[in-house]
């Protein structure tokens, strides 16, 4: 989501420099930037809906919850947006010592950013010069690319072993003298396992206790594996544990921009410092607040988008489907080279859903009529070879 605002951002850019060019030289500018921008990623956003008409389209492209917010979260959003007027809270306080009641930290331990990206490109931007190296797998989250770019680090990108899972071995060989950070996404977007809680403890193991690890849990709540990660437990052994929370997800409030890490507290410190001046606004910090209240009536929410994915997911593999563990709130439909045409498929049956270049499609969970139609088309497009 952040990716994709950026790009428009940068379209916008595009079509002043255009303008610009018009009535100057070569260039077009002579303003100097930062060379580290040529190497951020650009941004491919999805195509946008053709709805046949008289169809109602669904949006399985951002792994939003379908969800609107809860009454009560609802009425705290309307309540706080009559004082706007004023600056937000800068330190967060109420949100910060709820999270630090309920997950048991002290309050110094916690930071919070505008959405988990915004507290990762704080991580980058504390920890990482130019040059510097951070360890993700790959294929994973968009935004990783991204934000080590910005800081002019260096990205090695591990890529992930056949069934989408982090090559986790892999990736403790890959850090050098340079490593600053490494990414662990968990369940890993978009192919969809989540790391065992063994297999992560035997990574921290290895890896020195200079390096700062980022587990990205923005799907947490979605997991029900046996072998469920608690980073937060792994966070208590090893200092140099960054654990990486949002309320996008789950919670349903991806339009809030809040999220949150839990860290050592001089690396807390150093994320404060590097967070936008009053970045979490009044109605997210209220918001989220109301829904760590109201965690009872989302964990109904939760379980059900859960029972959804594992429906979703037995249908596809009863189709003959090979698609990896879904630990998350969506589906990974590895189909390499025909990505476009599946994505066609399901925009032609109102499904707006998510290609990755020619690695395979995303979709989201949604409303139960959308996954219903999820299957359908899948069903289809399977059989039709
Ligand atoms: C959606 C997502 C996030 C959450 O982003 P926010 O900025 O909190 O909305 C973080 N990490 C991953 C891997 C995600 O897919």
């Amino acid at each position: 989501m952040l990716a994709r605002t950026r790009s428009r951002r940068t379209d916008r850019a595009a079509t002043d420099l255009l303008e610009l060019s018009s009535m100057s030289d070569d260039d077009g500018t002579p303003v100097r930037l930062r060379d580290a921008l040529d190497a951020v990623p650009a941004y491919v956003p999805g195509r946008p809906l053709a709805t046949p008409t008289g169809m109602r389209a669904y949006k399985l492209s951002s792994n939003e919850n379908p969800y609107p917010p809860l009454p009560s979260v609802l009425k705290v959003i309307r309540d706080a947006a009559g004082s706007v007027n004023r600056y937000p809270d800068m330190a967060v306080t109420a949100l910060t010592d709820r999270l630090a009641e309920a997950l048991a930290v002290d309050p110094s331990c916690i930071a919070t950013g505008t959405g988990s990206v915004g507290v990762l490109g704080q991580v980058i931007q504390a920890a990482c010069d130019p040059e510097d190296e951070v360890v993700f797998a790959w294929r994973s989250f968009e935004a990783y690319p991204i934000v080590t770019a910005l800081a002019g680090a260096r990205a090695v990108m591990v890529p992930v072993d056949e069934q989408g899972r982090h090559r986790l071995g892999a990736m403790a060989d890959a850090v050098t003298d340079r490593t600053k950070v490494v990414l662990v996404c968990s369940p890993n977007n978009p192919t969809g396992p989540a790391v065992g809680q063994g297999e992560l403890d035997a990574f921290l193991a290895r890896v020195p206790e200079r390096v700062l690890v980022v587990v990205d849990e923005a799907y947490l709540e979605f997991v029900t594996s046996p072998d469920r990660l608690d980073a937060l437990a792994l966070w208590h052994k090893y200092p140099n544990v960054v654990v990486l929370r949002t309320f996008s997800k789950a919670y349903g409030l991806a339009g809030l921009r809040v999220g949150y890490a839990v860290a050592h507290p001089v690396v807390a410190t150093a994320l404060r410092k590097t967070a936008v001046p009053f970045g979490v606004n009044t109605i997210a910090q209220a918001a989220a607040v109301a829904s760590l209240d109201a965690e009872d009536e989302l964990v109904v929410r939760v379980k059900d988008i859960v029972a959804e994915r594992d429906r979703v997911a037995a249908a596809l593999r009863a189709q003959g489907w090979q698609i990896p563990t879904a630990d998350g709130n969506f589906v990974w439909l590895p189909v390499g080279e025909r990505s476009a045409d599946l994505v066609a498929a399901f925009e032609a049956a109102g499904l707006a859903v998510r290609a990755y270049g020619t690695d395979g499609v995303r979709v989201t969970i949604g409303e139960h009529k959308a996954n219903d139609l999820l299957i359908e088309v899948a069903g289809r497009w399977h059989a039709a070879g």
